[in-house]
């Protein structure tokens, strides 16, 4: 399968489709945005424990890089395709160019279940994918990430594997390594933290703050874990939190400290002591709460479910996880979604702030890199909030983000005589 016979590619294409009908963009304009300039299919031979040698497939897809080299994560996931990776790395122009970093968009993706191999057998994976694919990234290039299932160590591989082809420490080819690599400990927070910022953000609009507003998570890895965190350390009250395993619910409120210690202790929420009822991932997102943060996967509010949410703020924590459809239904019940583009940045804002620092010779302290964040996400969701009121008001707030980002690409292209 091509990747444009791929759902997420699809919703992607139409989204930025949506967005170029009301900038009245051109049809050829528009085609030239909805094709990545690079796309690397690479096999990863992998020499498994029990002497076997099992094939991998992986990919970068490198999309736009009018504003300056690629950037953009790797995800490791048994459903990872072709179309999904396009339309990630798509996503990522439009992020990058909206958080005013000085990227374009690129992304990854190995399709493997990575609990289903040994240490030994993801560090061989890992090495020979950034192997594979060492010609076509670099400080100046496109510069890879994490992303789902993929973390600081899977970074440290990546780096000593670029390293040890060109013969210099490359601190600057990936981000969100370990602290002992040239990384910042604000790197694992930013995701989650940027997240919680924008939610807290349009809570000040709503109800004039986040202080005892209900909050429900779905998905509890780095994304959800800090954005959990750090709004219940604002006031918020947590009440739902859920894994691929399934969810807890209390109404009283969950302890959220303790939540994320179950969960790194035995890898499962519902281990956790204080929850009232155990309810799955779908009900998780209709409860009646003030605030929800979808930080799992893509689509899982649609047009089936939309009707049924009850949050009046959505901050989303993972790429793509609401359809245009259920955008507009969730518009006209009143509700804000703080789109993915913006409400995830935190993570890519501090991997600029990361490489920036590698390459001052790490100038900035863990304190300053967090300030940094924190003026960034405010500032860029009071941009899109305005742009929002004035220009789009009809419109899920995504279309004003998409317009800022796009109008900002399409800028640099015509500059540089692209279009
Ligand atoms: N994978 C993250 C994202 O989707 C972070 C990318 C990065 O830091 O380059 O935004």
């Amino acid at each position: 399968m091509t990747y444009e016979n791929d759902p997420v590619y699809q919703m992607a294409v139409k989204q930025l489709r949506e967005v170029a009908a009301l900038l009245q963009i051109p049809d050829d304009v528009v085609e030239v945005l909805a094709h990545p300039e690079r796309l690397l299919r690479v096999k990863i031979p992998v020499r498994m424990d029990n002497g076997k040698i099992k094939v991998f497939f992986g990919w970068r897809s490198q999309h736009n890089s009018a504003l300056g080299p690629y950037k953009g994560g790797v995800r490791y996931h048994i459903n990872v395709s072709e179309g999904e990776v396009v339309a990630l790395s798509m996503w990522m122009t439009w992020k990058n160019s909206l958080a005013g970093i000085p990227y374009g968009g690129g992304k990854g993706g190995v399709k493997v279940n990575p609990k289903e191999l040994s240490p030994r057998e993801l560090e061989e994976l890992s090495r020979k994918y950034f192997h594979a694919i060492s010609r076509i990234v670099g400080e100046d290039v496109d510069i890879p990430a994490p992303d789902v299932y993929t973390n600081p160590q899977t970074m440290a591989w990546f780096m000593d594997e670029y390293s040890s082809i060109v013969g210099y420490n490359a601190w600057g080819v990936v981000t969100a390594k370990p602290k002992e690599l040239g990384g910042l400990y604000a790197r694992i927070v930013s995701t989650g933290l940027g997240t919680a910022i924008v939610a807290r953000e349009a809570a000040k609009k709503v109800w004039g703050g986040v202080e005892g507003r209900t909050v429900a998570v779905q998905g509890f890895g780095n994304v959800g874990i800090y954005a959990a965190k750090y709004l219940s350390e604002w006031g918020a009250k947590v009440v739902a939190v859920s894994d691929s395993k399934g969810a807890i619910y209390n109404p009283e409120g969950l302890n959220v400290e303790e939540v994320i210690k179950v969960k790194q202790e035995t890898g499962r929420v519902q281990n956790y002591k204080g929850a009232k009822k155990f309810i799955t991932n779908e009900e998780l997102l209709e409860l009646p709460v003030d605030i929800l943060v979808p930080a799992a996967i893509e689509e899982v509010i649609t047009k089936e479910n939309a009707d049924r949410i009850k949050a009046k703020v959505i901050s989303e924590g993972a790429n793509g996880p609401t359809t245009p459809e259920a955008d507009i239904i969730l518009r006209k019940k009143g509700a804000i979604v703080i789109p993915d583009i913006l409400a995830n940045a935190g993570g890519v804002i501090m991997s600029w702030i990361e490489w920036a620092n590698n390459r001052m010779g790490n100038w900035l302290t863990e304190e300053q890199a967090l300030e940094r964040l924190e003026h960034k996400m405010v500032e860029n969701f009071g941009r899109v909030y305005d742009e929002w009121q004035k220009r789009f008001y009809d419109h899920p707030m995504r279309t004003a983000a998409y317009a800022l980002a796009v109008e900002r690409v399409l800028k640099a292209m015509q500059l540089r005589g692209w279009i």
